[in-house]
């Protein structure tokens, strides 16, 4: 009996609703820790983990050697590849694709890379509106890191120390 008249009492006086304006008055002179996405963005580590790209040395050689350490360390089994010998005698792969369906962005696939080829970039504003929109083959990988090589060897080098 006493519990009804007692909730009968608060719900009369307002008092959740005091209680709701207080915790918004406590706030509203506060630093916003809110932000105005897309116009403003929060920080990014070095480490952040977005899209992939495959990058090239500086004289437009592939750096990928097809040793498929990516492939294996992948939980995911999102990247696939398949490889030839070349006249040189070297390596590379004839076919280089993730899905990004698959995959949850562990960053295996970079740390296990003895070559720094197959990175996570800073990218995330992408999207797909079919699960092949996030299929992503060797052409599209190169394309990525040969559009975002400055950044993303600047970021390596920022990052660089601690590896
Ligand atoms: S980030 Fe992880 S899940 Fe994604 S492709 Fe690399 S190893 Fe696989
Ligand atoms: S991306 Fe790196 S780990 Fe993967 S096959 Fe190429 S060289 Fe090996």
């Amino acid at each position: 009996m006493m519990r009804v008249i007692t909730d009968f009492l608060r719900s009369f006086m307002l008092v959740e609703l005091i209680k709701g304006f207080a915790v918004t008055g406590r706030y509203l002179f506060k630093r916003k820790i809110t932000i105005e996405y897309p116009d403003e963005k929060t920080p990014q580590s070095p480490r952040f983990r977005g899209m992939h790209a495959l990058r090239r040395y500086p004289n437009g050689e592939e750096r990928c050697i097809a040793c498929k350490l990516c492939e294996a360390a992948c939980p995911a089994l999102a990247i696939t590849i398949e490889s030839e010998q070349r006249a040189d005698g070297t390596r590379r792969t004839v076919r280089y694709d993730i899905d990004q369906n698959k995959c949850i962005f562990c960053g295996f696939c970079e740390e296990a890379c003895p070559v720094d080829a197959i990175v996570e970039t800073q990218l995330y504003e992408y999207h797909g509106e079919s699960r092949s929109d996030l299929y992503f083959t060797k052409e599209m990988l190169l394309a990525i890191g040969d559009k975002y090589e400055k950044e993303i060897a600047a970021i390596k080098q920022v990052d660089a120390r601690y590896k």
